[in-house]
């Protein structure tokens, strides 16, 4: 049986370690926090219970996926609940347009906000249909693991026909508008952490997800896929450490044959996938006369995704006007994303989004509305933030949604703040980046590093810095996806 350690506990690491463990390896997963999940993080405040990361849930089925590779019925797992009307869009100056999987609702709304989008509705509809099938054909369930693998006929066709060309802000100006219905569009570039103006068309296929399959959150809180996978995993044999940090990989003649954890204990093995954010931990945990072709120049080229700035906050309200997802906008979006990846500095009049899960589940928070409020943030940089700053940004995000009706000073049970920061630091994220790579640039969109180091013949890459993505479930599929190359390459 060939031995695998698996370094990172997210889902992309839980993904793979179950599919190779189905597969007939030998796994063992080594996870530096106490949680597995990563990102995936369920978060106790008093009464009130939070997931930190994805709050937005989109394509169930990868997940469950997973559970049935298993052996396992993942309906003995996880219930994902469709929030039809999903996501609630105030623009600053107050206009709401409600998010919603049913299309006569989204086109009713529209012929009052934006009768050009209203009319343009189903063409809309029609080409991200066809920009979402073509990436889930050609992109989604292939791993990029070495240069024959980027020379595919079909995929160099299809790389043609989704629109690289064109910016998302630039696609959906053909069929809208109106400057608030553009602006709640441009906003799925952050789910790529990218900016609108820049990274590609080929991402409208997010609305696609969103506007045509719906929006989903799992009974029990989002959390609850992190600990169905865990759940698996252990059914299915993978040893898992948890609370052990990996230190660094042992390489001989281009081969990693041991992995190192904090406390000098050695893991030999015959492969390595790795889930720790790769451009952090590749150079960290592998010497640089190991790796030439990625040395830490190169990944020091890639640009991060945005991070975030996040206050959780249990209230003694209920703010009826919240759906379960709720954005408040800001009057300049383009300023924002100058300010996020020009300037690289936090917004000063930010778009907050808000998550309520409590909307859908009143358990979640017993005595009032359980937010989890995000602002976008730049990724971290050299100089450290000012003292003070954490807590007078939030400040002026309250402020902010204060204006806007949101009741929260005064009615504060709980709350905690995450600084992009803490994000680097707890999940060994580039930079503090949410998704990896941005994809604002052509090549980091199209071209991210590949799932396989290349002068390491047994080392992997799964998760948000690889193929296919950042986002819960392509990082869900990046961990399928190289277990299956795995299997062809070394199982045959
Ligand atoms: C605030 C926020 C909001 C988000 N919102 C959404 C959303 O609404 N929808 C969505 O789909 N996605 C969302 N995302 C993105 C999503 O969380 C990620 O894309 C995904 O969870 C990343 O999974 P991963 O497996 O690639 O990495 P991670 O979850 O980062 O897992 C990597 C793991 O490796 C571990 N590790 C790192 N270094 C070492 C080491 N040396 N030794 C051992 N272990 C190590 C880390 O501790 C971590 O557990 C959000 C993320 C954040 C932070």
């Amino acid at each position: 049986m060939k031995k695998v350690v698996v370094i990172g506990g997210g889902l992309g690491g839980l993904s793979s370690a179950i599919s190779l463990a189905a597969k007939g390896f030998d796994v063992t997963l080594l996870e530096k926090n106490r949680h597995l999940g990563g990102k995936l993080m369920q978060v106790n405040l008093g009464d009130a219970h939070f997931d930190f990361g994805p709050n937005t849930i989109t394509m169930p089925e990868v997940f469950r996926e997973v559970i049935r590779l298993s052996g396992e019925n993942p309906d003995e797992y996880l219930n994902f609940i469709k929030l039809n009307t999903h996501t609630r869009n105030i623009s600053s100056d107050g206009k709401v347009l409600d998010f919603s999987s049913d299309q006569e609702k989204m086109k009713d709304q529209l012929s009052r906000l934006d009768p050009t989008g209203a009319k343009n509705y189903e063409s809309f509809i029609k080409e991200i249909t066809r920009l979402y099938q073509l990436g889930s054909s050609q992109f989604f369930r292939k791993s990029f693991t070495s240069n024959t693998d980027y020379l595919s006929p079909g995929l160099g066709t299809a790389f043609a026909r989704v629109r690289p060309l064109q910016s998302l802000h630039h696609f959906y100006r053909r069929y809208f508008s109106d400057p608030f219905i553009l602006q709640a569009l441009d906003r799925y570039a952050t789910y790529i952490g990218s900016s609108p103006y820049i990274s590609p068309a080929t991402f409208a296929l997010i609305a696609y997800l969103e506007l045509v399959e719906g929006v989903y959150y799992t009974r029990g809180g989002n959390w609850k896929i992190a600990e169905a996978f865990e759940k698996v995993a252990k059914i299915s044999g993978v040893t898992i450490r948890t609370d052990c940090r990996v230190t660094s990989i042992q390489v001989k003649n281009g081969k990693a044959v041991a992995v190192e954890v904090a406390d000098g204990e050695t893991f030999p093995c015959d492969l390595v996938v790795m889930n720790a954010d790769l451009l952090a931990a590749y150079p960290a945990l592998v010497e640089e006369k190991d790796r030439p072709r990625f040395s830490d120049r190169k990944a020091a080229s890639f640009e991060p995704s945005i991070s975030a700035f996040v206050a959780l906050v249990s209230l003694n309200t209920r703010n009826k006007q919240l759906l379960h997802h709720t954005v408040y906008f800001s009057s300049d979006y383009e300023r924002e994303f100058k300010e996020l990846f020009v300037e690289r500095k936090y917004p000063e009049s930010p778009t907050i989004y808000i998550s309520n899960s409590s909307v859908t589940e009143p358990e979640k928070g017993p005595s009032g509305d359980n937010l989890f409020i995000l602002a976008n943030a730049p990724a971290v940089k050299k100089e450290s933030v000012r003292d003070g700053f954490s807590e007078r940004y939030k400040e002026l995000i309250y402020k902010t949604l204060e204006k806007q009706g949101v009741s929260i000073n005064g009615q504060i049970l709980e709350e905690k703040l995450i600084t992009p920061e803490d994000i680097q630091s707890q999940f060994g994220a580039y930079k503090g980046a949410l998704y990896g790579v941005a994809s604002n640039r052509k090549k980091d969109a199209f071209f991210r590093p590949r799932n396989k180091a290349q002068d390491i013949g047994n080392l992997y890459f799964v998760g948000g810095s690889t193929h296919p993505g950042g986002g819960s479930p392509m990082v869900t599929l990046s961990g399928m996806n190289v277990a299956d190359a795995i299997v062809r390459e070394w199982n045959a």
